[in-house]
């Protein structure tokens, strides 16, 4: 047995558009990710996976899951075993369910977000007080605009500045947010002290780290949170919830190295920036990226450190390079970042040094050209030599045989002879990161092996303000928790849905999100009302944005028509007390028990 609040801390870490677009490549498309399904057969996209809700759903055959559920239906795993390997990808170790306090440690994980975020409020107050850092700012270009757009803060120059935010300085969920250190003899104290502060978003917004830059000469003089449940320098990128749309409308995102290259970017017009963290670019990187858009342009300084940088952005590009995707090398003049470039040249002379950015293709053939120059017959060898592990790392078809054609041109080579030197691959190997450690290929093999769904899944009806409910407290099922809902007892299948949700989520003692709530209720009765509910609340105009106002309207109406029906209401009160609900409960059961001891044909006169 699997503890439940592990699993819906577990769906709170995962982030499923990963995890299905490691098995099928998924793109874009509005706020959700599409591709065809791959759990029916067709030829346009009804497969649809939204990061917002970590929830895949297809309106074509009805499948539906969570992450986890992803795993069982598409790789035939057990629930324990997609459990445990997401767990692995998320550094979470699976505890034994016997174990005391373990729970209590999980809830201090669920707890980081909120401290993140209350450190970001903070450091963004402090900025306000501190003329130095406003001048800071000032003198590298930034408009008063710019900063709070990037949530920019300000870490005072003290030792412990959030002991004022926090009631206990001691907690030592502080230091597994990587925000306080713990010294010796016991000494705590702030990680970020008199630094310009950066939150780092994930792909939902959230705070989930920062980047800290020195205001004066002090070292480091970037400063970023340590790895953390929550932080993961390799698979983040600074600015990438910000710049979604940006790069949606530019149709290109642009990787800097640092996040004031971001910032001073987005200053002058340039909003479809995004910068790594301290670390080279990582596959994962890459990947995310081209979820984003299907050309990737690397910004690097022209010097010898920067090509080298971008070598090592090539090699972790070129595994995931699909065709149709395209991936360019820009670099700057030597001793130029971003930040000074645009500031002293401007959006147009960037913009055009974007557009001329080197394909990953040529780059690669000019630096292998450069350090074997095939003006002789061992170059040529010593050229495709090292040209090889390189193609074989290719996973896109035409790009594969477009680069071996350019090969054979610069070597002389017949390319049926290339092609044998180069080592035949039999198919390409689907896309998929470095460090994709899972061992799902054995049960990958036949994906739509059973027909998943009852046939009358996703079929079109009249809204119900019941269904109404559930959708808006589905998508927050944290307001269940905010007042007293109905649970009514009418019968239906909704009904019976939403007393169980309503049940389970007002119970409930962690932490609520949109994917926990429905692994919770996968396989149960209420499965597929729940899903069908979920997946049609768009188009019934229900959006989490707005679940709290659509759930206290829709609860107000339920009520009222409960009234209507001849039962008592809540005179100017859109919730009803605990108590007021309990008599409607018990009144709905005895009206219950009275209709069904009458005979049917009396019953509707
Ligand atoms: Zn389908």
């Amino acid at each position: 047995m699997i503890p439940n609040d592990f699993i819906q801390t577990l769906l709170s870490r995962v982030d499923i558009v990963d995890v299905v677009d490691r098995y099928v490549p998924l793109k874009k498309a509005g706020a959700n990710y599409q591709a065809c399904c791959p759990f029916h057969s067709e030829k346009t996209p009804s497969f649809t996976v939204s990061p917002t809700k970590q929830f895949y759903h297809c309106f074509g055959c009805g499948a539906h899951g969570t992450a986890i559920g992803f795993l069982m239906e598409h790789g035939g795993k057990s629930f324990p075993d997609a459990v445990e390997e997401l767990a692995r990808d998320a550094g979470l170790q699976v505890p034994r369910i016997e174990r005391p306090g373990e729970s209590d440690r999980r809830e201090h994980a669920m707890d980081l977000t909120a401290i993140t975020l209350e450190a970001a409020k903070f450091y963004r107050g402090q900025l306000k007080d501190s003329p130095r850092a406003i001048a800071y700012l000032q003198e590298r270009g930034l408009t008063g605009a710019i900063a709070p757009r990037f949530g920019i803060g300000y870490a005072p120059d003290a030792w412990q500045p959030l002991a004022s935010v926090f009631s206990s300085y001691e907690e030592p969920a502080l230091e597994t947010a990587g925000l306080v250190i713990a010294g010796d003899a016991d000494k705590r104290y702030d990680r970020f002290r008199d630094r310009i502060m950066f939150p780092i978003h994930d792909s939902r917004g959230q705070v989930i780290g920062f980047g800290g830059r020195v205001l004066g000469d002090g070292e480091p003089k970037y400063l970023n949170s340590p790895e953390t449940p929550l932080f993961s320098k390799g698979r983040e990128l600074y600015g990438l919830f910000l710049a979604r749309n940006a790069i949606r409308e530019a149709g290109a995102v642009v990787v800097v190295e640092g996040y004031m290259d971001v910032v001073a970017l987005a200053q002058h017009g340039i909003d479809y920036a995004v910068a790594t963290l301290g670390t080279s670019t990582t596959p994962t990187h890459v990947q995310k990226l081209f979820r984003q858009s299907d050309r990737v342009i690397f910004c690097f300084d022209g010097d010898a450190a920067g090509r080298k940088a971008a070598w090592r952005a090539l090699e972790n590009a070129l595994p995931v390079l699909a065709d149709g995707k395209n991936a360019g090398f820009m670099f700057l003049p030597d001793g130029e970042d971003p930040d000074d470039f645009v500031r002293r040249r401007g959006k147009v002379a960037f913009e055009e040094l974007a557009n001329q950015a080197t394909p990953a293709s040529e780059f690669l053939l000019t630096e292998l050209c450069a350090q074997h120059p095939p003006t002789s017959v061992e170059g040529a060898a010593a050229l495709v030599a090292a040209a090889r592990p390189h193609i074989a790392a290719l996973t896109a078809p035409v790009l594969t045989a477009l680069m071996q054609r350019r090969l054979a041109d610069l070597t002389g080579l017949p390319e049926n002879e290339l092609r044998r030197l180069l080592g035949h691959r039999a198919e390409p190997a689907r896309a998929r990161s470095h460090d994709d450690t899972s061992g799902a290929q054995g049960s990958r093999d036949e994906p739509s092996r059973r027909p998943l769904r009852p046939a009358q899944f996703g079929q079109r009806r009249a809204p119900s303000l019941v269904r109404e409910l559930i959708q808006a407290l589905l998508l927050q099922p944290e307001l269940a928790r905010s007042g007293t809902l109905p649970r009514p007892e009418g019968g239906t299948p909704e009904d019976a849905a939403l007393s169980a949700l309503v049940a389970y989520c007002a119970g409930s003692e962690h932490t609520l999100t949109t994917a926990g709530v429905m692994q919770y209720f996968a396989e149960s009765p209420h499965e597929s009302v729940l899903a069908s509910a979920l997946a049609a609340a768009e188009d019934a105009g229900i959006t989490a944005e707005h679940a709290a106002v659509q759930l206290a309207d829709g609860v107000a109406r339920y009520w009222q028509q409960a009234q209507r029906e001849g039962f008592p209401g809540i005179p100017g009160e859109s919730v009803p007390t605990a108590e007021e609900a309990e008599r409607l409960r018990q009144l709905e059961m005895v009206r219950r028990a009275v209709s069904i001891s009458q005979p049917k044909s009396t019953r509707n006169h």
